[in-house]
């Protein structure tokens, strides 16, 4: 089996975008062993290589995240953040 890293959006600059435009929505990625990776990590040299037998780098998907408040990077924790839940601060009662 081979997966094609190369059908993954990227930037004019060869670089993962951290956000889907227009409208500015997160985008996080997601890893070969199914874990969860955030924009930073994505870009980092440990995913930009590859190497197929090192699936926990080997990025499959991108997807935005609309609104889960607990998704967390699986490299280095971060919370990924969400296109609506993070945005309505000054919003009273909605969504728990
Ligand atoms: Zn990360």
């Amino acid at each position: 089996m081979r997966m094609d890293q190369k059908q993954l959006p990227r930037d004019a600059d060869g670089k993962y975008p951290a956000y889907a435009w227009p409208g500015g929505y997160p985008i996080f990625y997601m890893a070969a062993d199914d874990s969860v990776v955030c924009s930073t990590c994505a870009n980092s040299p440990d995913y930009r290589t590859w190497n197929e037998d090192d699936i926990e780098h080997i990025l499959v998907a991108s997807d935005i995240n609309w609104e889960s408040t607990d998704l967390y990077c699986d490299d280095c924790g971060e919370r990924i953040e969400s296109a609506y839940a993070d945005d309505d601060d000054t919003t009273e009662g909605g969504v728990s």
